[in-house]
């Protein structure tokens, strides 16, 4: 709750002028800056993720999405070992890439989309614009999985990242098992943030948005991975 300056009413964490007597009890948020979000969400994350929600403009929304679907272009070929199909890195590459664009806004918006149903039924109190906002931020740090992970997976790797025949971890099991080990960490901090920002967004506990996006993302896994092995099928 925050207390009025004025007249001592309590408002909502969420309130941006007093409900008893119209004042201002906390500071507009017109647009989001990127890189002090990004900090913000690193050193603060109830912070940043309060901001994201009480922000007028949304900005960075569908940039971060579009690049979250270049991350999971890579993840599914990663995961469907696609490398074994492939003869030449840059053919993959470009595959990967183009699936990912095609992905990646759509896959965002079906996980933005059933994280706010789930929460609505189950009391929630968020708006759609919020919940497509704190969703869309959360997918940050998997994003910088692959623009920063990805290069050095593909000069460390090659072709031989994206296959089990040999299997890279045979290969270089150092390497391989300290850079997919930094992928699960920015994943994990991904979901981490999709949940405080969905109970911040929908004056939720976060046990119950945890358990929320836990079931998103285990659909949404679920149907990306068949559409691979679909796609690699039919090729
Ligand atoms: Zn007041």
């Amino acid at each position: 709750m925050i207390q009025c300056p004025v007249c001592s009413h309590q408002n909502d964490d969420l309130a941006l002028l007093c409900a008893s007597c119209g004042s201002y009890v906390q500071e507009r948020v017109p647009t989001l800056d990127f890189f002090s979000m990004v900090w913000m969400l690193i050193e603060f994350p109830g912070k940043g993720l309060k901001k994201i929600v009480l922000a007028e403009h949304k900005n960075y929304v569908l940039m971060i999405a579009m690049f979250f679907g270049i991350s999971s272009g890579f993840g599914l070929f990663w995961s469907a070992h696609a490398g074994n199909s492939y003869e030449n890195i840059i053919h993959l590459i470009i595959a990967a890439s183009v699936t990912g664009l095609l992905i990646g806004i759509p896959v965002f918006l079906v996980m933005a989309g059933m994280s706010y149903v789930i929460l609505a039924l189950l009391g929630g109190k968020g708006t759609w614009r919020n919940t497509y906002a704190v969703v869309g931020w959360a997918l940050f740090p998997f994003t910088f999985a692959t623009t920063v992970l990805l290069p050095i997976e593909l000069a460390a790797f090659g072709l031989l990242f994206f296959s089990n025949n040999p299997h890279p971890y045979d290969v270089k099991p150092v390497v391989y098992a300290v850079l997919i080990g930094m992928d699960g960490l920015l994943t994990f901090w991904s979901l981490m943030i999709g949940a405080k920002g969905l109970s911040v967004a929908h004056d939720v506990s976060i046990a119950k948005s945890i358990l929320v996006l836990a079931a998103v993302s285990a659909v949404v896994l679920t149907l990306l991975y068949l559409c691979a092995q679909a796609v690699l099928f039919a090729s």
